[in-house]
């Protein structure tokens, strides 16, 4: 390849590759343990242990969700490929059963690396279709490329889509272009419990994916959507971090407006990004959001990042 086809190849990488990933190389794979926690009589989130994810140091990968019971079991998200048997070893302990579905609250890694592994056993994978697409686009190297891992089933923003199974409806509710272009929220629906993916998140400032299609737009719609979604009790189980109910949406919703607010002001002063970056406008939160101003990949700390990204997103008049 010569020099400009390589330099293209660089700048094609890093554009696509989510800051999550740029950590992937220090993930102590074989130190993740998988811990099981009960949220309902037969609905069960496995999470990874902390401190040995750079990317992630609350807890290594995206949360998954089992519905466990007679009709089989249904999953939500992979983790990561290389903690398969881990992953698998989890759900055997609370269910011996077929895994007859898994679907992707979101195109990242950490959520949907696996998929390979329990489509092999048999589960019918499921997602939007912008995830699938990009699925295909993204120039994963093997063993990631395997073909196992992409969506069966695919839809759109239309209505959810529900499945009846172990005494609960699933509800898989199509979000906007948010955190990516391909958002499902899923709703337990006699459980009181939502995963809500990655829109949300407790450990560090908004991530917005904008190189997978997300945007700053459909966030703030996502939230909004969530909290109409949510009853007074319902649980709200985000990709990682810790569990909310819906009032605390508000705070988070009401930071990234104010956020949106001073930078669309700088803005309008004609300040540059870098300009953007040194006025510190997330300082007013710095102190309330653990892993805030922890190094989030190749954008510098996580308020960086998203700073940046309310920064292109208005720029680009979205
Ligand atoms: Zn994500």
């Amino acid at each position: 390849m010569n020099r400009a086809g390589q330099l293209f190849l660089v700048f094609f990488v890093a554009a696509v590759t989510p800051a999550s990933a740029w950590a992937q190389a220090a993930i102590q794979y074989d130190k993740i343990e998988i811990k099981t926690d009960k949220v309902a009589p037969n609905l069960y989130m496995l999470s990874g242990s902390e401190g040995v994810d750079p990317g992630h140091p609350d807890g290594a990968g995206g949360r998954i969700g089992v519905l466990a019971g007679p009709d089989g079991i249904f999953m939500v998200d992979s983790q990561y490929l290389q903690i398969g048997d881990k992953v698998l070893a989890a759900i055997r302990r609370i269910d011996p059963g077929p895994i007859r579905f898994l679907v992707n609250t979101h195109i990242h890694g950490d959520h949907t690396a696996g998929n390979a592994t329990f489509a092999k056993l048999g589960a019918v994978l499921l997602a939007r279709e912008e995830l699938r697409e990009g699925m295909e686009r993204q120039p994963a190297p093997a063993p990631a490329r395997d073909p196992g891992r992409l969506p069966v089933v695919t839809y759109g923003m239309g209505d959810p889509v529900r499945f009846r199974m172990n005494g609960e409806t699933v509800e898989l509710i199509p979000v906007r272009a948010a955190h990516t272009g391909g958002d499902t929220m899923i709703r337990f629906v006699n459980a009181d419990a939502i995963m809500i993916g990655d829109f949300y998140r407790n450990f560090g400032y908004p991530f917005i994916d904008t190189n997978n299609g997300g945007s700053l737009k459909g966030a703030l719609e996502a939230l909004e959507l969530t909290m109409k979604t949510a009853g007074p009790n319902t649980r709200l189980i985000p990709g990682h971090g810790t569990y909310i109910n819906r009032t605390d949406i508000i705070p988070y919703r009401d930071m990234i407006l104010a956020v949106q607010t001073r930078v669309q002001q700088l803005i309008a002063q004609g300040k540059t990004l870098q300009e953007v970056l040194a006025a510190k406008v997330t300082a007013p939160y710095d102190a309330k959001v653990p892993g805030g101003l922890l190094p989030a990949g190749a954008a510098g700390t996580s308020a960086d990042r998203f700073v940046s990204m309310v920064y292109a997103q208005l720029k680009e008049g979205r």
